[in-house]
């Protein structure tokens, strides 16, 4: 796919046609003295005025960031990345008509947005070593595929999918591609941002709630053509991102200290690792490149319960497809990771 010409093609036409909302500092959007178009509260208490929309100051200090470094009007944000999740399934698939490609085992938003919106579901499974069967997926793609779910890195497994099964995909499709970097920040991977005039059927989604530590902002990251963003524009509430929120995050990324976190983190990761390697309890480490380690034990269950009984909890994902008896390990704080591993070493001692 070569131009927005042929995304356009894609999109439903009740989107395209679609006049958004007006909002009063959409009509008005000079500066003024006395502000009576909103039907705000006039007493001054910090909050009483709408927040910024359009998220200017925040979307333009997002894209001078490494990852990132875009165009503001490549970017629109969301309340997380779930909500650009659903954005995009609204923007292009056509209820009970057309169907989502995804890649289990995955992220689980994928699945829920599609079922909300009666989009049906194509899974394609990963092949063992959590490998796209990039053939296959391609296969799968019919005339009312519109979007492939592709999460690098992925989670639960953790790895990075090659640069060049995803490149595969995005230039042999005539659908979209949605390639999730929440886990981006931890990888040695670079992300597909510096790519996206060359694919403009490719929108990437990114977040603050993972390397940013903002979870509780609830602040996610659409990337992609300016066309494309346009359009999500439109679709978007238009007071998605509160006051109290795009301030905090303001504050937050003007002082935050990229490198050092990034090493402290990088540096658990490798020591819980280690540390996991000399255990008999543990079968397999998985290759990691997110800020968590997913690893393969004799009876998932049972351990499970043993670090529950001991208050640490971890998430157990033997239910996902090649995850059999795998449980999802978050790295935590120094003291929290040498808690799990005190655990770990003592039941692998009983077991
Ligand atoms: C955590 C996570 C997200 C983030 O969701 P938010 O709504 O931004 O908190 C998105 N995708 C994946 C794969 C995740 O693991």
């Amino acid at each position: 796919m070569k131009s927005f010409e042929d995304i356009a093609r894609l999109i439903r036409p009740n989107i395209l046609k679609l006049s958004p909302y007006s909002s009063a500092r959409d009509e008005f959007t000079e500066k003024a003295e006395v502000y009576l178009d909103a039907n705000e509260n006039p007493n001054e208490n910090g909050y009483n005025r709408y927040p910024d929309s359009h998220h200017e100051e925040l979307r333009t200090l997002l894209t001078q960031q490494k990852s990132r470094l875009v165009a503001p009007n490549q970017l629109v944000l969301g309340n997380g990345s779930d909500e650009i999740i659903d954005m995009v399934v609204r923007m292009f698939c056509e209820p009970n008509i057309d169907n989502i490609i995804i890649t289990p085992p995955t992220y689980g938003m994928y699945e829920v947005v599609a079922n909300i919106n009666a989009i049906s579901i194509k899974k394609v499974n990963q092949l063992p070593g959590f490998r796209l069967d990039v053939e296959g997926i391609i296969k799968q793609v019919d005339v009312n595929t519109k979007i492939i779910f592709i999460c690098s890195p992925n989670n639960p497994s953790g790895n990075a999918v090659p640069k060049e099964d995803i490149l595969k995909i995005i230039e042999t499709v005539p659908c979209m591609v949605f390639l999730d970097e929440a886990y981006i920040d931890f990888s040695d991977e670079s992300s597909f941002t510096s790519l996206l005039s060359d694919y403009p059927n490719l929108i990437i989604g990114q977040t603050l709630s993972k390397f940013y530590g903002l979870a509780g902002l609830r602040i996610g990251m659409g990337i992609a053509s300016k066309e494309i963003i346009a359009v999500l524009n439109k679709i978007k509430p238009p007071y998605n991102i509160n006051s109290l929120s795009q301030k905090t995050a303001l504050d937050v990324l003007k002082n935050i200290d990229y490198d050092n976190q990034l090493a402290l983190i990088k540096a658990e990761r490798m020591r819980l690792i280690d540390s996991f390697e000399g255990l008999k309890c543990i079968e397999e480490i998985f290759p990691t490149d997110a800020n968590f380690v997913l690893i393969k034990v004799y009876n998932a269950t049972d351990l499970y319960n043993y670090l529950v009984n001991h208050s640490v909890i971890v998430r157990n994902r033997s239910t996902q497809y090649l995850c059999d008896n795998c449980l999802r390990i978050t790295i935590g704080l120094p003291r929290e990771n040498d808690r799990i591993l005190e655990l770990i070493t003592k039941y692998d001692l009983k077991s």
